[in-house]
């Protein structure tokens, strides 16, 4: 009845503004890679509430963990020992190279980027941090800072701002950050390459160089990257950018940290971890989403000589390390063994590369298929051979709502609104991919006729 008095009102004001589709989707259940809505209708989730539930929405295997965690303890804080923490940081620290080793448990993304940025602050005496453009770092007001899509800003974050493709900007203060009048497609635009971000590696780091002279402070404390940028489009970075920049980051005396929030937990396929297909090692690794399947729950997990920096005592967070979450995380990474998920991300992330690529070549209004793993992005064009512009936000929508009424549901980025993201939870199968693939073909040529 509830549900029935929502609806006829559209929406309830009081919850939140749903811009996403036209129409309210009021999801009731999900089940796995599925997701039903209140009228039975299912869907096809290749969204996994933003690239976070990772091993199936209400696994059974999570699920009865939870459940048997909240029959004997909720909540005591981490003032005390209890073995769920202890069991889970001791999991969590395995899958983590050395020196990455000490742990600190938060409740979002967002949280365990402001802990970030503050260890690297209290650990270098710097101030200053460089993010990429495009990028989306979290929704507090520091990491607010971070972000560089601006679309996720008020409009009181304001902080240099920068013309380079790729290249970093600097953050400025509390409520500063980068605001940028170019993004990452340029890259593609620029590029005559079929994937569109090839460009020679040299220009890259030439330009990267540029900046680190023009623009950034000679002292700074950290840089924070994802491994492919998530919010942003999945963009992919060319060889060795982040390994250079980590190294020019070094030179000023900052921290690097890799913000795994979205690329974490096997979602690149390849590598557990997204920073390990890029030959770097951070300093900080900042993580969220994926690591309790939707449970809120986040992680800071960094180096020995940082922690000690960053201090005892320093850092206390109620609901950090909470009994059900850890719980939950844990049978998460258990899950994610027995079921071979990081696998499932490589095989079905390389599939359907294949097959949106050969929906590619048949549309002038795609532009770029790219990502790894499940961490796939499909960049809209106006036109691919002449300028590469944005397809306008009116259009996307229209392939969207489309995609959506034949009973998939897919995400959408980049700092234009121009890129679709897929990135379900990592149990899919090949007929889940080759449903999605027939569907998208169909809005695709639903909305040329
Ligand atoms: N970092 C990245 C890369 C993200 O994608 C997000 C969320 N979209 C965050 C941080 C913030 O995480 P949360 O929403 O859990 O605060």
């Amino acid at each position: 009845e509830h549900m029935m008095e929502i609806r006829r009102q559209n929406c309830n004001p009081m919850i939140m503004k749903v811009t996403y589709y036209k129409k309210p989707v009021f999801i009731h259940q999900g089940h796995m890679q599925w997701l039903w809505d209140v009228d039975g209708r299912r869907y096809l989730d290749l969204f996994a509430g933003v690239a976070t539930v990772s091993v199936g929405h209400c696994h059974p295997k999570v699920t009865a963990a939870a459940e048997k965690q909240l029959r004997k303890l909720w909540h005591t804080t981490n003032i005390y020992v209890y073995s769920p923490l202890h069991e889970y940081v001791d999991k969590l620290a395995a899958t983590l190279p050395e020196p990455l080793k000490v742990i600190y448990l938060t409740n979002s993304g967002s949280e365990a980027n402001d802990l970030a940025m503050l260890m690297a602050r209290l650990h270098t005496g710097n101030f200053d941090i460089i993010t990429l453009r495009g990028s989306y770092h979290g929704g507090s007001p520091q990491t607010m800072g971070l972000t560089s899509n601006s679309a996720y800003k008020y409009p009181i974050a304001i902080g240099l701002g920068c013309h380079n493709t790729m290249c970093p900007d600097v953050f400025a203060g509390p409520w500063g950050g980068s605001h940028c009048r170019d993004s990452p497609i340029q890259t593609i635009r620029n590029c005559s390459c079929p994937q569109g971000l090839c460009m020679a590696n040299d220009k890259y780091i030439g330009q990267l160089k540029e900046v680190f002279a023009t623009s950034v402070p000679s002292r700074i404390a950290a840089f924070f990257g994802e491994p492919i940028m998530g919010v942003g489009g999945a963009v992919q970075y060319p060889k060795n950018f982040l390994k250079d920049t980590y190294k020019l980051v070094r030179e000023r005396g900052g921290v690097c940290i890799a913000d795994e929030v979205q690329t974490g937990f096997g979602r690149t396929g390849s590598h557990f971890w997204g920073f390990q297909g890029h030959d770097i090692m951070p300093d900080i690794v900042t993580m969220a989403k994926g690591i309790a399947n939707g449970f809120p729950m986040g992680a800071v997990v960094t180096t020995h000589e940082i922690a000690a920096s960053f201090g005892r005592g320093v850092h206390f967070n109620t609901f950090g390390g909470n009994p059900v979450a850890c719980a939950i995380a844990s049978s998460v990474l258990d899950t994610m063994k027995e079921d071979g998920t990081q696998q499932i991300s490589h095989e079905m992330g390389t599939y359907l590369l294949m097959g949106l690529s050969k929906i590619r070549d048949k549309y002038e209004i795609i532009g770029d298929v790219r990502g790894k793993g499940l961490q796939i992005g499909v960049e809209m064009v106006k036109d691919k051979v002449s300028n590469r512009e944005p397809l306008p936000p009116a259009a996307m929508s229209e392939i969207f709502e489309d995609t959506k009424d034949m009973g998939v549901l897919i995400g959408k980025g980049g700092v234009y609104g121009q890129t679709f993201r897929i990135k379900p939870p990592m149990c899919i199968t090949k007929d889940d991919a080759d449903f999605f693939l027939a569907v998208f073909n169909q809005a695709l040529n639903n909305y040329m006729e």
